[in-house]
């Protein structure tokens, strides 16, 4: 079974985001409410999609808090 893990892949996008209250932890860049969206491939071809929301950095895409 270990040939499937090459064959599966997941991908985050984010699909909108505004700007939000708060500062990154990491670089001090600005902070912004995001919905994102995780998409889970095998074989290239999209299966599973899961939204969720997130703060994230705008600068280094960091996810300072995650909302499932
Ligand atoms: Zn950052």
């Amino acid at each position: 079974m270990v040939w499937l893990c090459f064959l599966v892949d997941q991908r985050r996008k984010v699909r909108r985001s505004k700007p939000a209250a708060g500062t990154c932890s990491r670089c001090g860049g600005g902070a912004s409410v995001a919905d994102m969206m995780t998409q889970t491939r095998f074989c290239c071809v999209p299966f599973h999609y899961k939204c969720w929301k997130a703060i994230i950095c705008t600068f280094c895409g960091a996810t300072l808090k995650s909302y499932t």
